[in-house]
Formats: C-alpha cells, sequence, structure tokens
C-alpha cells in the first residue's frame, strides 16, 4: 500500500544525505572529539562545522550553542538551569498555557521548588497577546518561556515583539523560546529578537532523534544540570553526539539553503488540503487563518468521530496522522492548547492533526483527502444513533 506520512510534527524521516554522513562518522571517523589523537581532531572538526552552519542560520555566534540530547532537554536546562542561575534576583516565571510538556513539566517542577509560574491565556487563535506578557512581567520576573511555533495547532507568537516588551520592562528577565517546531519553518533570528535561550530538536527537521541544542546568549546565567568530564564548557558533560550534531548541521543547511521556496511548496500543500476536505459536511480546521501560523500543521475537527477511531481508520490506508500531540498522547488528557482556544469540549477529542514536511507531495495530500472522504462518512454512520 502507498504511504502518506503526515505526522512530520511528531517526527520526520531523514535526509538520505544525513544518513549517508552519520553512516561515514559512524564506520569511519568515529573518534570521541575529546581525544587528543587524529581521529579525535577528526571528529571536533564535524562538531566546529555544525556550530558555524547553526549559527549562520540564526545569525548568532558559534560559542553560544550548546548540543544536548533533544528538545525536552534544551527546554529544561534552560527554565530549569535559567531559574536555579537567576533565583536570587526572583522567584517568579513567566509561561503561556500552550506550551509543550517539555516546558510545562520544567515549570510544574520549578513550582514544587517555591518558585511562582504565571500561565497566559491565547486568542481563539492560539496567540498571546504581547501587551498580556508585559503587564505580567515583574520586578522579581526572572524568565520568560513562550514557544515559537504550537506544535497542535501551529500558531505562531510575535517573539520579536514579545523579547521587546520584555526587556522594556525588566532588562535583567530571560526571555527562552522553545522553537522546536519553528526552526526550519521559519527564519529565526534569537539574538535581534531579545531571545535569551532558544531550544531546537535535530528529528523535527530530518535529522535524526537524540540529538538537539540550545542557544545560550551572551551573559546569560544557566546552571548546568549534568555533572560529568566538563564537556562543552561544562554546560553540558558528556561525550557530544557526534553523529547526531552533524546530522542536525546539515539537515539544517538543506532546509535553510531554498528556504522560500520550501515554504512555498508546504503552504501551497496546506491549503490544497484544506480546500479538498473542505466539503466533508462539519468539518473544520483549528488555528490561525491563512498564512499567519505555521505552514506545516493543520489542525482538523471532525464532528461526530472519535480522533483515535479516526486515527487508525486513515492508517489503514496509509495514512499516518495523529491525534491531539503525539508528544503527549500516552497521557489520557485533554489537549491543553485545544482548551485554551476554548475549542469546545466535546470537539477536543474530534481533533486530529495532519503535519506537513518538505518530502510530502500532492499526492500524499489527495490519498489523505481520498481516505478522509471514505471513512469519515462510514465512522459517522456507526458512532451517531
Ligand atoms: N517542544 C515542542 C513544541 C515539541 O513539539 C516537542 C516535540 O514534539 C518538544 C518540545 C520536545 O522535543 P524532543 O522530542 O526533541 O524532546
Amino acid at each position: 500500500m502507498r504511504e502518506a506520512y503526515l505526522d512530520n510534527s511528531a517526527t520526520t524521516r531523514c535526509f538520505p544525505e544525513v544518513v549517508e554522513l552519520m553512516s561515514k562518522i559512524y564506520l569511519e571517523e568515529y573518534g570521541n572529539p575529546s581525544s587528543m589523537h587524529h581521529k579525535g581532531v577528526e571528529a571536533e572538526k564535524y562538531i566546529t562545522e555544525a556550530k558555524r552552519t547553526l549559527a549562520q542560520i540564526l545569525k548568532v555566534n558559534e560559542k553560544n550553542l550548546v548540543f544536548t540530547s533533544c528538545g525536552t532537554e534544551s527546554d529544561n536546562i534552560a527554565i530549569i538551569g535559567g531559574a536555579l542561575a537567576n533565583q536570587r534576583k526572583g522567584r517568579h516565571l513567566i509561561t503561556t498555557s500552550i506550551e509543550h510538556p517539555a516546558v510545562l513539566e520544567a515549570m510544574k517542577y520549578l513550582e514544587s521548588q517555591d518558585f511562582e509560574v504565571t500561565y497566559l491565556p491565547v486568542d481563539q487563535y492560539g496567540v498571546v497577546s504581547p501587551d498580556a506578557v508585559e503587564e505580567a512581567v515583574r520586578e522579581d520576573t526572572i524568565l520568560v518561556s513562550i514557544m515559537h511555533t504550537n506544535n497542535e495547532i501551529g500558531s505562531v507568537q510575535p517573539i520579536e515583539e514579545i523579547g521587546r516588551r520584555i526587556k522594556r520592562k525588566n532588562p535583567a528577565c530571560l526571555f527562552h523560546v522553545d522553537a522546536v517546531q519553528g526552526f526550519g519553518k521559519a527564519r529565526i533570528y534569537p539574538k535581534k529578537w531579545g531571545v535569551d535561550l532558544l531550544a531546537v530538536s535535530g528529528h523535527k527537521i530530518h535529522a535524526p532523534k537524540g540529538i538537539g541544542f540550545l542557544y545560550i546568549g551572551d551573559k546569560v546565567k544557566v546552571r548546568n544540570l549534568i555533572f560529568g568530564g566538563g564537556q562543552q564548557n561544562g554546560m553540558r558533560s558528556g561525550t557530544e553526539n557526534v553523529a547526531g550534531i552533524a546530522a542536525m548541521g546539515l539537515a539544517a543547511r538543506i532546509l535553510y539553503q531554498d528556504f522560500d521556496k520550501e515554504m512555498e511548496k508546504l503552504y501551497g500543500l496546506r491549503e490544497m488540503f484544506i480546500a479538498l476536505v473542505r466539503d466533508i459536511p462539519d468539518v473544520f480546521v483549528n488555528g490561525p487563518k491563512e498564512r499567519l501560523g505555521a505552514p506545516h500543521i493543520i489542525s482538523l475537527t471532525v464532528p461526530g468521530v472519535r480522533a483515535e477511531v479516526l486515527l487508525h481508520a486513515l492508517e489503514g490506508k496509509g495514512v499516518y496522522v495523529s491525534s491531539g500531540s503525539a508528544c503527549a498522547t500516552n497521557r489520557p488528557h485533554l489537549s491543553g492548547t485545544l482548551e485554551a482556544i476554548r475549542l469546545p469540549r466535546e470537539f477536543m477529542d474530534n481533533t486530529i492533526r495532519i503535519s506537513l514536511s518538505g518530502m510530502n507531495t500532492e499526492e500524499d495530500i489527495r490519498q489523505a483527502s481520498d481516505a478522509l472522504h471514505e471513512v469519515v462518512p462510514f465512522l459517522r454512520k456507526y458512532t451517531r444513533h
């Protein structure tokens, strides 16, 4: 059966060039970058090169990048490490109600350690108001964490404006951005935007799972959470994942090489999908309108059909999507994001996420639309009586 993989916000397929590079590193240039001999130097070169690429894309200095094991680890270091290093200035933090568990659970942990956290609401499109952020920032606020692109509905936050407002109200307050869904799908300039910390993950951009990085701005104090051999200036001990780092650098280079063309393609596929499913009775798309949101995420509510049932019915037609957010679906709770945009409760369990990558084709979109047209009336017949 032909497969249409439309769950790219859960994870992506690696670029073939990326796998080739990793294979070369694993089989030939497998040295430990801390080793002083030739094999170590060889490995170190891959790290330097990946740093150069990533730093150029973000327009930051190479020395401000720390490699981690994933987006979750980057978020944790930023939030917990940032809070611990700055707790003398205050114990108040701010975030939004639509963050990924990598941020929300780190915040919860800090609450258990006597920090205070303010959770800001979003509008019906999933966007937080810069006015509300500015208002919430206090003298004792030490860190604000706001995601760039939401993983469930694709809303994109006005990060530059928010950065400006935070610094205007309290220049010492740190600004962390979870850019796991935004990096590769948007141009992001942390230094220019007043962002102090920025989390990215490799497996969302056609690099493998198990690699990520954290941007830490100049003079930003963050306490390390991992103790050991002192690699990466002590910020993140542990032998570097050289193949993963090189892979993430190469994948980012490929994505940003033809960035405008890639974005045009993704928006085109997104619009094609929405146009094709519009004639299925009662279905609707959640989140940002037209091109105001991310190009790759579509949150679709299909009233009368349970998301999990729909997901498996589509799977039967070779179409892979997710119900809500795949990263959080092993926990049976209603989606915080859908609740935050005030989607009526009865629709929350009727919502699936379709997420695209540049590897998708119009044929994938047609296959998904055909499958939906076929299975939805059938499933509704079963559930509506
Ligand atoms: N933040 C967001 C917005 C995400 O979508 C995800 C994963 O889906 C993460 C963080 C966690 O990233 P990782 O899977 O690399 O730990």
